[in-house]
């Protein structure tokens, strides 16, 4: 008994299924219907994510760039932090000097910084 396939190649049914199957394994955008290769993780069209692989990869690049913000944001909120508390420190220095002498309040706060602390004591 002759075999079905042999059947359907007369036919050129087996043709037709190979591109049904080749259309099937084609990953469509769903972006903009450009077929992609059934290997491609992005559309080489319109670089919408193809596969869950791609998607995840990018989720985790996003994460990752995120995460690198948000370690960013809060060094800064960090250093802003310590800046105030130094600055804060510096004027609760000075306002204490300035009890201490009266004197220095007709001095500018500029010239009160920690180097010239010896030179103003000596007021
Ligand atoms: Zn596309």
């Amino acid at each position: 008994m002759p075999h079905v396939r042999t059947y359907c190649k007369a036919y050129g049914l087996v043709e037709k299924d190979q591109q049904t199957i080749n259309k099937l394994q084609s990953k469509q955008s769903p972006n903009c219907n450009e077929p992609n290769k059934p290997e491609s993780k992005f559309c080489a069209k319109c670089h919408m994510v193809l596969t869950y692989d791609a998607y995840s990869e990018t989720i985790e690049e996003k994460q990752q760039k995120e995460s690198e913000v948000k370690e960013l944001k809060d060094k800064y909120e960090q250093d802003m932090k310590s800046m105030k508390d130094e600055m804060n420190q510096q004027f609760k220095h000075i306002m204490a000097m300035i009890q201490q002498n009266s004197q220095l309040a007709y001095i500018k706060p500029e010239a009160l910084t920690t180097k010239k602390l010896n030179l103003a004591n000596d007021l």
